[in-house]
């Protein structure tokens, strides 16, 4: 797998959605990619507070969506 490539996964590998071999090779390119380690400290908060809503909203709730602005 190309750099390029593993530098995608990030979003993924902050969801837990990768397959285990992807998320094994996506962390072996961490030890040397700070750019990534960042992305997925980053994208990790975004999934914690996501998890917690998704916490708070009763069994089989459809979130809201914002309000549109005109
Ligand atoms: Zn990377």
């Amino acid at each position: 797998m190309r750099a390029i490539e593993l530098h995608r996964d990030a979003g993924a590998y902050a969801l837990g959605v990768l397959e285990a071999a992807d998320a094994c090779r996506f962390e072996e390119h961490l030890t040397e990619c700070s750019a990534c380690v960042v992305q997925v400290r980053e994208l990790g908060a975004v999934v914690a507070h996501l998890v917690a809503y998704a916490h708070r909203l009763p069994p089989g709730a459809v979130p809201r969506q914002g309000r549109r602005r005109r």
